[in-house]
């Protein structure tokens, strides 16, 4: 069989017995011959990968001899503990017959996790023959460890308390539970880790140790996350819709149809999963259809054509994470239902419930928490003055210019080239129409032409390198696309459109070569050729933004930061923080499209126009440098009417 020719890969020499070879039963074959189910649903019932097929496919990635670490971050209610911790513990125990530690915050747990965790299911199988009658797991009492009577032992370690009782005893397996817990909060050295220290137990076994981890996603920083995601495979289980028969892993932003129920009963009628791929809602029929079939894809991965695509994470951990969705204990009524109580009741505790166990993605701290604010962008100070010299630093300045009405709003931003540091070295506000004539005159192209005019005159002055100008706005007074008209002839002078995340599809006009740049975090920046001859910028603004407010989020000093002249830092000028800080990029509850991220003004009280001309400004940086890195132009320093190759 191959399973247990694999098995011999993984344990080394088998055992010798009579003088012949004792093969073992796979993860699959010991749990459902063994394993009686011992709550839920199905209580009582024999445990079977065909309730349930995705569960198979987790148990035979158990058996590669790839993963030395493998960790379990599923939804609640799905089996992850029996699958995730329990059923390691006695396959290592039983079948393979060698000791066991297993991990968890508090050696004092000890006793809580044999009796309500392990012993359930213990007792239903035939090893329960082999607890001790006597001593430590027999009866109840504090224990620290217990000893099975054909040997192998099964120790506790806690990741509290002194080091001592976490070096004295090594195994080739540790279950770890429980592990975000085991993260002590703030920075801890690594040698001072405890699941490290409780994982170090291993080390005597090299390649052939196993540790297994069965836990629950925190925050992004946890270690949970970290550990499935970041380092391991990353590795979930995909779905094929009934209707498109694309594959995709259910997201909780593709659940909807609940939130504009009225009642209960009507969210959990109408609730629906809507494939991605092709917008059918999935009832609850297509559902278990979708089950019956699963697929596991690692991170990276994807399905095409009934094949998986793409090399497999170079990495000796197995993450894997599966949702509420994919539970065969809920139905997609019942998690409409915990949805439409937690949009209700709308606590901190509700949403990361729903992120945590129920999706299995780490929780965000609250959105508050971590919205830049004027007084935090006012501590941005560099240390120079707007009209003075720009720092030595600055390789280059873009402009950019935001346009309104009455009036236009500009930035000129200059930028190191190597890392893309940020020192703002002018802005303002320039007059189309001045105030007392508003309510008469209305604007026209001699207007408009003069007021860009003028900031172009400053922009070139400084050493502007190139001007980024937003033409959403079109003049009611003239047929004619006024700010076009004013961009064209100019090869230095950036025609754009704005455009938000979901929006990159609406463009216009023919595609040209060489205009198009995208940048790692993904933010696209493109250029189409329009009737006119001109070329129309279409800018990801919800990308660029995001860079923006990112820029004052690192310390100043370090690669990346902005810089403001100290007159923005003087209270007189704090409206240019607010601009910055009135939209905030946060996670929103909407109607038919469930939990989305997007770019929001919450309280409406501060304009935002001078975060739309950063973030053009930081179009143009982009694009200045992803010349550069080609090879097209040169960088030097702030040269008046620069070669800058507009195609
Ligand atoms: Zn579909």
């Amino acid at each position: 069989m191959k399973a247990s020719k694999q098995r011999q890969e993984i344990y080394g020499t088998p055992w010798l017995t009579m003088g012949l070879v004792k093969t073992f039963r796979t993860f699959r074959e010991f749990a459902e011959a063994e394993i009686i189910l011992p709550s839920g649903p199905r209580e009582g019932l024999q445990f079977s990968t065909a309730y349930a097929p995705w569960t198979g496919l987790v148990l035979d990635e158990f058996e590669r001899p790839d993963w030395r670490r493998i960790f379990i971050a599923g939804a609640v209610q799905s089996g992850k503990t029996l699958l995730g911790f329990c059923l390691p513990i006695l396959y290592h125990l039983f079948e393979i017959g060698e000791d066991v530690i297993v991990g968890c915050p508090d050696v004092a747990m000890a006793q809580d996790i044999w009796s309500q965790r392990i012993l359930p299911i213990l007792n239903r199988t035939k090893y329960r023959a082999l607890l001790p009658a006597k001593g430590a797991g027999s009866r109840g009492g504090r224990f620290k460890a217990v000893q099975f009577n054909h040997g192998p032992v099964l120790r506790f370690m806690g990741a509290g308390g002194g080091d001592a009782q976490r070096s004295s005893h090594t195994a080739r397996v540790v279950v770890l539970t429980e592990i975000d817990k085991m993260d002590a909060p703030g920075a801890v050295s690594r040698e001072t880790d405890p699941v490290r220290q409780i994982e170090a137990r291993t080390s005597a076994y090299s390649d052939s140790a196993r540790i297994y981890a069965e836990c629950t996603v925190s925050i992004p920083e946890g270690r949970v996350w970290q550990e499935v995601h970041e380092l391991g495979t990353g590795s979930r289980i995909f779905l094929q819709c009934p209707g498109c028969k694309c594959w995709n892993y259910p997201e909780r932003e593709n659940f909807t149809g609940w939130l504009e129920a009225g009642t209960i009963l009507e969210a959990r009628k109408a609730a629906r999963y809507k494939c991605p791929g092709c917008g059918r809602l999935w009832t609850e029929a297509d559902r278990l259809k979708a089950l019956k079939r699963p697929r596991l894809v690692h991170k990276g991965q994807e399905i095409k054509a009934g094949r998986i695509k793409g090399p497999e994470p170079r990495t000796n951990t197995l993450g894997i994470i599966w949702t509420g969705y994919h539970s065969p204990m809920m139905t997609t009524a019942d998690l409409a239902e915990i949805h439409w109580r937690a949009a209700r009741t709308e606590t901190e505790e509700d949403e990361k419930y729903l992120c945590q166990y129920i999706w299995a993605v780490p929780y965000q701290l609250k959105a508050e928490e971590d919205k830049l604010t004027p007084s935090f962008i006012q501590g941005h100070g560099g240390d120079y003055d707007m009209d003075g010299e720009a720092p030595a630093d600055v390789d280059f300045l873009i402009c950019g210019i935001d346009i309104q009405k009455f009036w236009l709003y500009y930035v000129i931003e200059g930028y190191k080239a190597a890392d893309l540091t940020e020192w703002t070295l002018d802005f303002g506000v320039q007059e189309i129409i001045p105030p007392e004539l508003r309510r008469t005159v209305d604007p026209d192209q001699a207007k408009v032409f003069d007021a860009l005019d003028a900031v172009k005159e400053t922009a070139l002055k400084k050493g502007c390198r190139a001007i980024w100008v937003d033409t959403g706005w079109k003049h009611t007074a003239s047929t004619r696309h006024i700010v076009r008209d004013w961009c064209r002839p100019d090869p230095q002078v950036f025609a754009l459109v704005g455009r938000g995340h979901g929006q990159m599809g609406a463009i216009s006009g023919s595609r040209v070569k060489g205009v198009r740049y995208r940048a790692g975090d993904g933010t696209l920046i493109h250029a189409r050729r329009q009737a006119d001859k001109s070329l129309l910028w279409f800018l990801d603004v919800d990308g660029l933004k995001i860079q923006v407010h990112h820029g004052f989020r690192i310390p100043l000093d370090l690669p990346g930061c902005h810089y403001l002249p100290r007159q923005i830092v003087r209270r007189e000028n704090e409206w240019f923080c607010r601009h910055v800080c009135a939209e905030q990029y946060l996670a929103i509850q909407k109607p038919g499209a469930g939990l989305v991220r997007e770019w929001t003004n919450p309280y409406r009280r501060w304009r935002h126009d001078i975060l739309d001309c950063l973030a053009y400004a930081r179009a143009g940086a982009l694009y200045v440098k992803y010349q550069m890195d080609q090879g097209k132009i040169g960088g030097r320093k702030r040269r008046r009417h620069a070669s800058y190759t507009k195609v």
